[in-house]
């Protein structure tokens, strides 16, 4: 029987040290009533747990590791770097090798600014929209998550949604009053706000492709709209590709769909696992950004050679030929394998996936937004969960999250993974 003593050891000290024990909300394991395994390392798909026990990761990091952990890559460019010195506050020549790789690989980027995380993209690039067009409110959808900037929680996706949290103590409703949520994939609802709140709107925020209520895809004609309805009123289309850059397609969500934004917010993939994130998009846009404009923004480890390091060695690597074929053949074979083991053991879910990002939903129920990815069956999804950890399999803990391939995981990988599925699926059923 496998054991799990250490992590239970050291999960108990962290409870008393760090608030739930996490660094992070999205750790802990409540919404699936355990405790979190303690991470020893990492290799290619595999993690390996302080007591020794292996499990293939579908978590990536949350998204960052799609080249798989401990990269030989970006191990070694990480490894000189940092031989280099970990941080001078000064320019260095790989800030902007990396701005080169960025710009031409994403259509809406003209400009960058690099930064530390996804949050300090997307807050950044809020108050670059407030600032260039002098307004102040915001659109955003319900389950998407920007970060936790004061502005963005607002029915947020996450682990806001799954710790059922709606807004935060914290945020004033002044601030919160400012921010306008709406059902993700309706139009009508954005064309409606747009009417009532003419002239006030400064931005609004987007992820392409949804992937903190769950993956969910932009309908047809949804960001289409949203891009024809910015231009109309004078809005700020922002897509938040903090996931979806350099996941769904070397050029993001933006070049798979093939509409331009105008500013983009990355992080996550851009860092290869070290702390980077990026907002840019249209020059006479950024230029408003200090020191060559009026708009503040900061950071004493921005552009931190060692976490650019890893982004670039990442990018270099992902960037051979057929990386995103084979992303695109794996997910699909995942997801359309999963669904028919699901059938053959009448198990009713819903499988949502645009290249290697994918949730499988506890529902029969299409899912396009929020409310339908709430229809899940969260009791369902806690067994399903457990389940796929005794099998080895290491599934995001909470049914609103995204399972990331990477280009790590091998054929028999995925083969297991539907075998595992399937076995707790039959199991479920009792059969
Ligand atoms: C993860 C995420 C963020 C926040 O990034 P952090 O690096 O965690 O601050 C913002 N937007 C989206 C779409 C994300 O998935």
């Amino acid at each position: 029987m496998p054991t799990f003593a250490n992590s239970e050891r050291i999960f108990q000290t962290a409870m008393q040290l760090l608030p739930g024990g996490v660094n992070s909300p999205v750790r802990a394991w409540g919404a699936v009533g355990l405790s979190p395994r303690v991470i020893a390392r990492g290799e290619g798909a595999r993690l390996y747990d302080v007591d020794g026990n292996s499990y293939l990761d579908y978590v990536g990091s949350w998204g960052p590791l799609i080249l798989g952990h401990a990269h030989p890559r970006v191990v070694a460019a990480v490894q000189e770097a940092a031989a280099r010195g970990t941080s001078f506050g000064a320019p260095t020549p790989g800030e902007v090798e990396l701005a080169q790789v960025l710009l031409g690989a994403v259509p809406g980027l003209e400009m960058v600014r690099l930064v530390s995380s996804g949050t300090e993209a997307c807050m950044s690039a809020l108050r670059l929209a407030r600032g260039a067009t002098g307004r102040g409110r915001v659109i955003k959808f319900d389950g998407c998550y920007h970060g936790h900037a004061d502005s963005f929680l607002v029915a947020a996706g996450s682990g806001v949604l799954t710790h059922a949290i709606p807004g935060s103590p914290g945020v004033p409703p002044e601030i919160a009053e400012l921010t306008l949520s709406l059902p993700y994939n309706d139009l009508d609802a954005v064309a409606r706000a747009l009417k009532t709140y003419s002239g006030e709107v400064a931005a609004i925020f987007v992820e392409p492709v949804a992937g903190n209520m769950g993956v969910v895809p932009p309908k047809p004609g949804f960001l289409e709209g949203l891009r024809r309805l910015c231009d109309q009123e004078g809005v700020i289309l922002v897509f938040d590709e903090v996931i979806t850059g350099f996941r769904v397609a070397w050029g993001g969500a933006q070049s798979l769909y093939g509409i331009k934004p105008d500013l983009t917010c990355l992080g996550k993939i851009i860092g290869g696992g070290l702390p980077v994130g990026a907002y840019g998009g249209k020059r006479e846009l950024m230029a408003r950004m200090a020191p060559s404009g009026p708009v503040y923004q900061a950071g004493t480890l921005s552009g931190n050679p060692v976490a650019v390091a890893a982004g670039l060695a990442t990018l270099e690597t992902l960037v051979e030929p057929d990386s995103y074929d084979e992303l695109e053949e794996k997910g699909a074979w995942l997801a359309r394998e999963l669904a028919a083991a699901a059938a053959r053991q009448g198990a009713g879910v819903t499988i949502n996936r645009v290249g290697s990002m994918l949730t499988v939903f506890c529902t029969k129920a299409p899912v396009t937004n929020l409310e339908e990815a709430k229809g899940s069956d969260l009791r369902q999804f806690q067994t399903f969960f457990q389940g796929m950890l005794a099998e080895g399999v290491y599934l995001p803990c909470s049914q609103f999250e995204a399972w990331f391939v990477s280009t790590a995981h091998r054929q028999e990988d995925l083969e297991y993974t539907v075998a595992a599925a399937e076995r707790v699926w039959s199991r479920m059923a009792g059969k």
